[in-house]
This record gives structure tokens, sequence and C-alpha cells, in this order.
């Protein structure tokens, strides 16, 4: 069995969801089609969140009635039968009158937050179903709140997944297509919560690994991962192949195409994972597996937000149980550091999450002195095989920086992985610098001295 995701820009139109459609029942197999929700949806549900919580209660009704109208038209250019359109506007005024009762409650939790934002999977999975129903396709709606589970630290509970999924699969194995909603789950309340913004790759993944699929396959709106991202950068270009690793270190360092943690179930359970274009299925895209290929340098990805803390041991850094009491600090208040550079009596970390920056640094000054720590920072994440004896990589990516100042520098930790903190403002000059010199330089080189 295979596990097909399709983003919010592959479902985004009537005729996208009809190209889907297409896609799934062009070969035989059974597949499990995850889907997102329609491009715009949730940030539309996080913007009536905002503005319920907000009391703004004639915009809430605003931004609900123009999200709604959204849909009415949707669904019109989805079906072609009078009955389908009829299950449809059910669906739609079911969902809505659902969004209404959400707004309308008094204390206004994260609770409902949750119920709201999900609502964008629920409504794009029912309007997918009703339509391979209208077109006779042999296919069921299973609802991801019954069998996605995460933990109380928001870690996705892949053993309990794999029994309740199996469990549910087993009821329908006379379908062909079971679909299924991306981002959505439960938390150890019962309560409906979810993975994370972009969290329906992570879904995926998560079902791959849970029934051991033989494919994932990713279906987004780009024919694969890039070498760098094409957002900023002027010429990328397609990685036909990556290993697990590399992936995971990309997707982790901010390459917006996969969400951070969608590697790692795949990996764990040796399922492959292949990236394809929705607009261009016959473009290769990029299969993720076991396997690499030579090039030395694969990609560069960045990710913005971080805050550098510097942290002075008042004594020496190696004195006895130092690093431990700093990493205890981030381990009470459960936020991951990313980066971590030493000197003789100092660490500086960085971090993704400065919820509890204050309670941090405050514990922090219980033991050790603190200098001023910096935000708007971004890391920058070259990503490819570097083995110990690879001459002159180090070299390659500090010519290319020559002009942007650096605030720190990680390489060795694992064989994939160089990384470089540098200011946000500086992020785009470096992304653009890396990638000349990284990708293009050598051919630029060849091309000067044979015309000679
Ligand atoms: P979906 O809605 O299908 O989940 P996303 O918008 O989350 O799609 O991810 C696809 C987008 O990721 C692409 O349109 C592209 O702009 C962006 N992106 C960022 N970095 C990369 C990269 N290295 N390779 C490919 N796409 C990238
Ligand atoms: N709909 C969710 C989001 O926009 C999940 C996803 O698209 O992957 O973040
Ligand atoms: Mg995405």
């Amino acid at each position: 069995m295979q596990v097909w995701k399709f983003g919010g820009t592959s479902v985004g139109k009537p005729e996208r969801m009809h190209a889907i459609r297409d896609l799934v029942t062009a070969n035989t197999g059974r597949k499990i089609v995850v889907l997102s929700a329609l491009s715009g949806t949730t940030n539309a549900l996080i913007a009536i969140s905002e503005l319920a919580k907000a009391n703004s209660a004639t915009e809430t009704e605003q931004k609900i009635a123009d999200l709604k109208t959204h849909y009415d038209s949707f669904i019109k250019e989805l079906y072609s039968t009078p009955e389908s359109l009829q299950k449809g506007q059910q669906i739609v005024e079911n969902e809505f009158s659902y969004i209404r009762s959400l707004v309308k409650v008094k204390a206004f939790t994260s609770k409902q937050d949750k119920e709201m934002v999900a609502q964008g999977e629920i409504l794009s999975t029912q309007l997918f179903q009703v339509y391979m129903e209208e077109k006779g396709e042999s296919s069921v709606l299973i609802p991801a709140l019954d069998f996605m589970r995460i933990d109380t630290d928001g870690e996705p509970e892949l053993n309990t997944i794999e029994a309740l999924l199996t469990a549910t699969l087993a009821a329908h194995t006379d379908k062909q297509i079971v679909v299924t909603q991306g981002f959505i789950c439960r938390n150890p309340r019962g309560e409906v919560d979810n993975l994370k913004r972009g969290g329906s790759d992570y879904t995926a993944s998560l079902i791959g690994g849970a029934i051991r699929a033989e494919e994932i396959q990713i279906w987004t709106d780009i024919d694969g991962m890039h070498n760098n991202d094409p957002r900023i950068v002027k010429r990328t270009f397609p990685i036909r192949e990556l290993s697990f690793e590399e992936a995971a270190e990309l997707a982790y360092f901010g390459a917006k195409i996969l969400h951070p943690s969608t590697i790692t179930p795949a990996k764990m359970r040796g399922v492959p994972v292949r990236l394809k274009n929705t607009m261009e299925p016959d473009a290769y895209g990029t299969l993720i597996a076991n396997q690499t290929t030579d090039r030395e340098i694969k990609a560069i990805a960045a990710k913005d937000g971080l805050t550098a803390i510097y942290i002075h041991s008042t004594r020496m850094l190696n004195a006895f149980g130092f690093l431990k009491k700093v990493f205890d600090v981030f381990e009470k208040y459960k936020t991951p550091v990313d980066m971590i550079t030493t000197s003789e009596v100092s660490v500086a970390v960085t971090i993704d999450n400065d919820t509890h920056l204050e309670a941090i640094t405050a514990d922090l000054r219980e033991f050790a002195d603190l200098e001023e720590h910096d935000h708007d920072l971004s890391i920058i994440c070259v990503v490819g095989e570097f083995k110990a004896d690879n001459e002159g990589i180090a070299l390659k990516v500090f010519d290319a920086m020559k002009h942007i100042p650096i605030r720190m520098i990680s390489y060795g930790a694992s064989e994939h992985n160089l990384s470089i903190l540098v200011w946000t403002k500086d992020k785009n000059t470096a992304l653009n610098a890396l990638n000349e010199r990284l990708f293009y330089y050598e051919d630029a080189m060849k091309s000067i001295f044979s015309a000679q």
C-alpha cells in the first residue's frame, strides 16, 4: 500500500481536486490519500479565531461569511450532479454552523483554537470523498481523529497510531482509496489537536511508517526538493536523490517543502519518500531513501526566528557538570536547542522558541554569567556528504560568505551538515552567494578555461 499526500495548493481549486482523482486512480494498488485544507483556509481559520478572541463580532462574522462564499462557489465547480452538489452544500452548511458555534464560546481557549483550525482538513476531505463517490470510485473516508494520537509533549505515538489505524483499515479492505485528513490528531485529553503548521506531510509519514507502506509520496506545487529556497534564490534545480539524513537536515533547518519532522517516521521504518509535483506529474521529483549520490554538497536551507544565548561559566566551562546544568535548564522548559558552540569558558546556544526565554535566562543566571542575547538570527544549513577526508568544503563555504558577518559556525557533529548563524537581514544575500559559489562556480570556471 502507498500513502499519497496532497498539499493546500494541490487541492485548492476544483480542477486540482479533479486532477487528484485522476492521479490516484490512474494506476492500480490501494492507496491512503492524505489531504490538507484548501490553500488559504488554515490561515483564514486562524484569523477567525484571532478576531473572535479580540471580541470583534462584526469582523469575525464577515470573515466567516467570506470563507463560506469561497466554499459555496468551490463546490459548484467541483461537482457535476445535483445530488453531489446537495451533499456538498450540506457539508459546507454543517461545518460553517459549527465554526459559528465555536466563535460564540465565551472563554475562547486553545481548545477552541485547535477545533477551529481542524475544520480546514475536515472540509476538504469530505468534499473530496463526495466527488470520488460521484465518479463511482471505490473510496472511503476515515477520520484521522480516530487514529492519530500525540502524547503530552505533542509527540506522535507511532505504536498507538499503528494499532488504531490497522484496525480501521481492516474494516475497509474492499476499498481501493482510503481518504483521510492531514495535520489533525487527538491529544491525551481526547481533545482535537494538530501536528503544527505544515503538519499534513508529517501525517503522511506517520501513516506510512505505521503501516510500513511501500512508499510515501508528498505531492505539492514544485518538482521536488530544490538545492536552495526557490522563493529567495534565482537559479535552483531539483535534486533527484537524497538520503534520509540529508532530507531530515534540510526539513529541520527550514526547507519549507517538508514539515521539519516528516522524515523521522519514514526513516525509522525504512519507507522511501518521494516528492512529486501535482502540476507536472511526469517530472521525476525527489526520492528520499537510504541511498545517496556522489555529489558532495547537495542543498542549502535556512531557518529564521532564532535567538542566541551566550553563557559564561563563572569557573571553567569544563568544570565538572557545567554543561549538564545548562542543558537541564533547556530540558526543564522543553525548549530544544538548535546550534551549540563552545570556547574554554563560554557556551553559546540558539533556540527557535523563545516562549520561556525569561525563565530560562533567570535559571541560567543562578550559576552562570549571561551576555545580552541576540534576536533576529537565521541558521543557514549546507547539507551533503561530508566525509572526514573531504577537503575544501569549508573553504568554498567561507569564500562565499566572505562579505557576510557570521555569528556562529557548527561543523562535524554529523557527516551531513555545516551550519552557519547569520543576521536574518543578511540571509538572502548569503543564500544567493552560497548558491553561486557551491553550485555554479566550477561550471563557470570550466567554461572560462575552455574558451581560452
Ligand atoms: P504544500 O501546500 O503542498 O504543503 P508547501 O507550500 O508547504 O506546499 O511547500 C512547497 C513550497 O516550498 C514550494 O512552493 C517552494 O516555494 C517552497 N520551498 C522552500 N524551500 C524549498 C526547496 N528547497 N525545494 C522545494 N521547494 C521549496
Ligand atoms: N493545513 C495545515 C497548514 O496550513 C497543514 C498543512 O497544510 O500541511 O498548516
Ligand atoms: Mg506544506
